[in-house]
């Protein structure tokens, strides 16, 4: 038994508009100072600075032990990089994570970027079609939360669209999905029941219906699906070397649809190729 329910009522869906919006706005802030030569506190610092302008505070320094406003997880990083003195290199991957909490409610989203490199076009060709792939697949498992039964059928969408684009016609390679490493709730906070897997399931898991938001975040690699965790206690790397590119939002299903809380226009531009139009929460 859920000792209480993962769906939310409508009043609790429009407390979670302001730190969606809060959220994306930490990453616009960032967005324009990725380049070569910036650091990954740097990139973490203007994160931090916009959330406190909002009243809001990060929701990853409420993450027992974590101390930073962002995970910055660069090349054969994945996930959950620490922000610090590294600094960024023409034709790097990197994916940003951040959350904000406002009035006890919660965001959280992930982009990936790559740093222009002129010298090494085919590398950045490259990264660029591992994040886009990512990107797309995120908006898969999105446009499916419109129309499914059950959260199994995201990881369903989410794997079927990265299949759909591989062998890379841009590289050749075939891409890695995390398994240990899944989406979630979220709400009161950052991370709540039920799980989201990036992946097919013989579970079919729990309904979607009105009142679910879920952080949708797959993680991918331009090769196997296998990491481990560095000596930071937090870095999780690729075994093989290869890439990683990690794309998320937080959505929530309502009355009159489907809405992503953490995009400015609530997913119109991701969900269109879908056929989706998102539906603003009343
Ligand atoms: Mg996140
Ligand atoms: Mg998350």
């Amino acid at each position: 038994m859920f000792r209480k329910s993962i769906y939310k009522t409508p009043a609790q869906l429009r407390s979670m508009v302001q730190p969606g919006l809060i959220t994306a706005a930490a990453l616009d802030a960032v967005r324009p100072l990725v380049r070569a030569g910036v650091t990954t506190a740097e990139l973490d610092a203007a994160a931090d600075r916009l959330i406190m302008q909002r009243g809001a505070e990060s929701n990853f320094k409420l993450v027992r032990g974590y101390r930073h406003t962002t995970c910055i997880s660069v090349n054969e990083q994945v996930v959950h990089g620490i922000p610090g003195a590294l600094v960024l290199q023409p034709g790097d991957i990197v994916s940003v994570d951040c959350g904000a909490q406002y009035q006890g409610w919660n965001g959280d989203s992930a982009v990936t970027f790559v740093v222009p490199d002129d010298e090494r076009p085919e590398l950045v060709a490259r990264r660029t079609e591992l994040s886009r792939v990512t990107e797309g697949s995120m908006w898969a498992g999105i446009a499916a939360m419109a129309t499914a039964t059950h959260i199994g059928d995201l990881g369903a969408a989410i794997e079927g669209y990265i299949e759909g684009q591989g062998p890379s016609a841009v590289s050749g390679e075939t891409y890695g999905i995390l398994r240990e490493y899944v989406g979630h709730g979220i709400g009161r906070k950052m991370h709540e029941a039920p799980s989201v897997f990036n992946y097919r399931t013989p579970d079919a898991g729990a309904e979607i219906r009105p009142g679910l938001v879920l952080a949708i975040e797959p993680m991918v690699t331009a090769g196997g699906d296998a990491t481990f965790i560095e000596d930071d206690d937090w870095t999780v790397t690729t075994v093989d070397g290869t890439d990683g590119s990690h794309w998320e939002h937080s959505v929530a299903r309502h009355d009159g649809g489907i809405w992503v809380l953490t995009a400015a226009d609530g997913g119109a531009a991701g969900l269109a190729p879908f056929g989706i139009t998102p539906v603003p929460i009343a």
